[in-house]
């Protein structure tokens, strides 16, 4: 049984993927970086292919939508749009932040994950970086989980690097992403019920439990390397 959340969440995507994309849009849906059973038993294929076919192409076609009505958007990055929002017309303010958030935090959300396996493990300064915050690897995923389990309703845990280099573990409303508080994301958890309702249904924690499984740690050192400089 789909909960009435759930249900509306689908139902969203079914009359939003109707419409037409403008012409030339400048976002688009990327590629998911595996299969859609690749992440099995964790995360199960129908729950990948309906996120990143369905849910993700939402949000890249809203916010394709936003940016052709609004010139004062155009030429910007996804990531530049979300980094300025503050800057940008007060009347697409909202759009941006959930449409842009949406775009931006998936596209993130499916390189930070591998199949089980092949993620390999925190190297380098990353691993060093995350013993001095959380007291080691296990430490920063009881954390990650606790954060991720205690988002009300929609949203997501975020691992980003704030202004001064330093990891940063914070949960997060609806597609907030850490790049409106000048952070830089590094890993994320997506505790909407689309990520894990047809498998887990209530069940969050179960959900949360599978995640260690299926992080891409390789990805996340390399991205750390790169962002913290
Ligand atoms: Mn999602």
């Amino acid at each position: 049984m789909l909960t009435r959340r759930a249900l509306l969440e689908l139902a969203t995507v079914g009359a939003a993927a109707a419409a037409v994309p403008p012409a030339n849009p400048p976002f688009t849906l990327p590629k998911l970086p595996y299969a859609y059973d690749a992440l099995e038993p964790y995360i199960d294929a129908q729950t990948m292919q309906i996120h990143h076919d369905k849910h993700h192409q939402t949000y890249v076609d809203n916010l394709n939508k936003v940016v052709a009505a609004e010139p004062a958007l155009a030429g910007m990055t996804v990531d530049e749009l979300l980094q300025r929002l503050d800057t940008l017309p007060a009347a697409v303010r909202t759009a941006v932040r959930n449409q842009g958030g949406g775009h931006a935090n998936h596209s993130l959300l499916w390189e930070t994950l591998a199949p089980a396996g092949k993620g390999g493990k925190p190297g380098g300064r990353l691993a060093a970086a995350l013993d001095q915050a959380f007291g080691g690897v296990d430490g920063f995923l009881t954390k990650l989980q606790a954060a991720a389990l205690g988002v009300f309703g929609s949203g997501w845990a975020w691992l980003s690097l704030d202004a001064a280099n330093k990891l940063s573990l914070d949960p997060a409303a609806n597609q907030d992403s850490p790049l409106l508080a000048a952070r830089r994301p590094l890993l994320c958890v997506d505790v909407w019920e689309h990520a894990y309702y047809l498998k887990y249904q209530n069940r969050r924690a179960e959900y949360l439990k599978a995640i260690p499984n299926v992080i891409n740690w390789d990805y996340v050192t390399a991205r750390y390397e790169k962002l913290a400089g």
